[in-house]
């Protein structure tokens, strides 16, 4: 067959400007590409830290696995809806929180829509309503990578968009917002906006004194919202695709339901996600271990003559000298992986995942001894 043979006629407009997801090499890929042995895979904000024994006992109680898996996650559902003291039908389960990132788009994004994010910023936040025709507004960051709240809440009234979606803890800055500042973005929304507020590191981050109970908030405010979580971060359960959404008002949820794969959550993922949900001394363990961790590669990459970024998630954000897509190259040849930003104008910034302790050191390392030998 031609490999000329064109499809470009085929393909929606919206979808052919997009860029690749930058998803990273395979680790089986990167050993075969650089002969080398130990691989540091830090650039999924993968959470390594064992995940606890009442999943794995959960998994190896999944049965049944001719029949399709519940449609609705109907006992989980009921968990998290106690838990978060919302009812059962404002919670809808995702494939992870990117299945439901993606059905939100389709539900509510006609073309020429206008959707607001911030950059730097989750780059589904971007790629999934842009494919649905929206037109973005950007809210940049401010030069020392905080929310910009004059920026933001000004955009949000005088552009009324149709959604908004916001990450915090920002992926990948780390930083987040206080309660004063989440209260502002929710009276500058009018009823007209859906206000997606994605809290992927929510776990990592709830303990910290100034991080405020968004759900809390949102709830108060009586306008609609969608409350984005997963168990792919503290949880460690990013193999199994697990992750959910709060709807309010529940009408919401209805149209994602409409939208989704009728069986989206396998069976493993919903006994997982009960079992791990349940399991808070696990969650706490994981989460003191990562602050320990983080602190610690925080302070090493000082130590190099680096800033990185205060952060409240298991990744930390920071510039060097180089390109960041040259420095993360240089690196994969030592077999460790990070993620360059390539959003214009954060270029030498590079994400880097809390990882397992000798993931960490390998990467202080190699970073060590690639900048020793490029220093002026
Ligand atoms: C990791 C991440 C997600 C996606 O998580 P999954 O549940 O694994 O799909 C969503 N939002 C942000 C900001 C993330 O960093």
């Amino acid at each position: 067959m031609s490999s000329a043979l064109s499809v470009d006629h085929l393909v929606n407009k919206n979808v052919m400007g997009l860029g690749a997801y930058n998803s990273g090499l395979s680790v089986e890929e990167l050993k075969k590409k650089y002969q080398v042995e130990k691989i540091a895979k830090l650039a999924s904000n993968e959470n390594p830290f064992p995940t606890s024994a009442a999943v794995l006992k959960a998994l190896l109680g999944a049965d049944n696995l001719s029949h399709y898996p519940d449609p609705y996650c109907k006992v989980l559902s009921a968990v998290l809806a106690q838990d978060l003291d919302v009812s059962e039908d404002s919670i809808v389960v995702g494939n992870g929180s990117e299945d439901l990132l993606s059905i939100i788009s389709r539900v509510f994004v006609e073309v020429g829509d206008k959707v607001m994010t911030v950059v730097p910023s989750f780059g589904l936040h971007i790629s999934y309503p842009v494919a649905c025709g929206a037109n973005m507004l950007i809210a940049h960051l401010t030069d020392d990578l905080e929310f910009d709240l004059d920026k933001i809440t000004t955009m949000l009234r005088t552009e009324n968009p149709k959604l908004f979606f916001i990450a915090s803890p920002c992926n990948p800055v780390g930083c987040s917002l206080n309660s004063i500042e989440v209260q502002l973005i929710i009276d500058s929304v009018s009823h007209e906006t859906l206000l997606i507020f994605d809290e992927a590191y929510y776990e990592y981050a709830k303990d910290d004194e100034d991080y405020p109970d968004v759900l809390s908030l949102l709830k108060a405010s009586g306008k609609p919202f969608v409350l984005l979580r997963t168990f792919s971060k503290a949880y460690s359960l990013a193999g199994l695709r697990i992750g959910y959404g709060v709807f309010y008002p529940t009408a919401l949820a209805g149209y994602v339901h409409k939208l989704r794969t009728p069986f989206n959550v396998n069976r493993y993922a919903q006994k997982a996600a009960i079992a791990a949900f349940h399991d808070h001394e696990n969650l706490e363990k994981t989460i003191a271990w990562n602050n320990v961790e983080r602190e610690k590669m925080a302070s090493e990459l000082i130590h190099l003559g680096l800033s990185p970024k205060s952060s409240k998630g298991n990744y930390l954000f920071f510039a060097t000298d180089w390109n960041g897509v040259e420095l993360a190259q240089r690196l994969l040849s030592y077999g460790v992986i990070v993620k360059p930003w390539l959003e214009e104008g954060y270029e030498e910034y590079i994400r880097v995942s809390i990882g397992a302790k000798e993931e960490n050191e390998q990467f202080i390392d190699c970073l060590s001894k690639i900048l020793k030998a490029s220093a002026k």
